[in-house]
């Protein structure tokens, strides 16, 4: 057996990659193939609605910019007809075009923001395979973060799996605001506003030191679980 190959994807998983790039198409095909993924390229979009249309791949990993359109209509296409749960996976070179791929929530499940390294590709479509394997799916995870966090205390106090965080007052803050809308990603200038407010002193780094702490401070309780997740360049969520 390769060493190299890390044990996970079922040999033969047949991936879509809708990317008119060759050069990034092929070394995604190169990383994917590696690790006993098959993968299909599409350079165009219409190419990749047709192959869409003949039958359902395990994921598929979308480009955004396209010589024949827009890999977000594609997106918004897949989530309303018959492929709606099909494990999506946005590419994009612009922040903006993440943005819209967020704030409209398209139903992507995921997005990676170009360049990227093929090994971080590999662990998100690994990660996206292993959550749409999971049954509950839509409402589940926002479940388990409400299980997971119970408020105490009329808001003062939070417990994480039953014990009771120690927070400073930001830090409760941040976390409050998180799981307001757990899915969502919160810009650090939404966090700073929600939870800093007019506070002179506070910057976008003020928000990453307090997620910092925020983070040991779970790690500490339940070591194996990291709730916060972090997008580069966007902001935080919760899982
Ligand atoms: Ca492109």
């Amino acid at each position: 057996m390769n060493p190299d190959v890390v044990p996970g994807a079922r040999p033969g998983t047949q991936l879509l990659l809708l990317e008119d790039d060759p050069a990034i198409a092929q070394t995604v095909q190169f990383a994917l193939q590696r690790e006993g993924f098959h993968v299909e390229i599409c350079g165009w979009l219409h190419e990749a609605r047709a192959r869409l249309s003949a039958g359902a791949p395990a994921a598929a990993i979308l480009d955004v910019g396209l010589p024949d359109g827009s890999g977000l209509d594609l997106c918004r296409e897949l989530r309303a007809g018959p492929l709606a749960h099909l494990p999506i996976l946005m590419l994009s070179a612009r922040s903006e075009e993440m943005d819209k791929v967020l704030g409209l929530e398209l139903g992507a499940d995921d997005y990676l923001a170009k360049p990227f390294s093929p090994r971080e590709l590999v662990a998100r479509v690994r990660a996206l395979l292993r959550r749409a394997a999971t049954p509950p799916p839509a409402a589940a995870a926002p479940a388990g973060l409400a299980q997971a966090f119970v408020l105490e205390g009329e808001g003062s106090r939070l417990r994480f799996h039953g014990e009771l965080l120690q927070l400073t007052r930001r830090e409760l803050g941040l976390l409050l605001k998180l799981l307001e809308a757990p899915q969502r990603i919160h810009s650090r200038e939404l966090l700073l506003d929600a939870v800093w407010g007019q506070d002179a002193d506070s910057s976008d780094r003020t928000v990453d030191t307090h997620i910092k702490t925020l983070r040991a401070k779970l790690r500490a309780l339940r070591p194996e679980l990291d709730p916060i997740r972090t997008h580069r360049g966007l902001g935080y969520s919760l899982e």
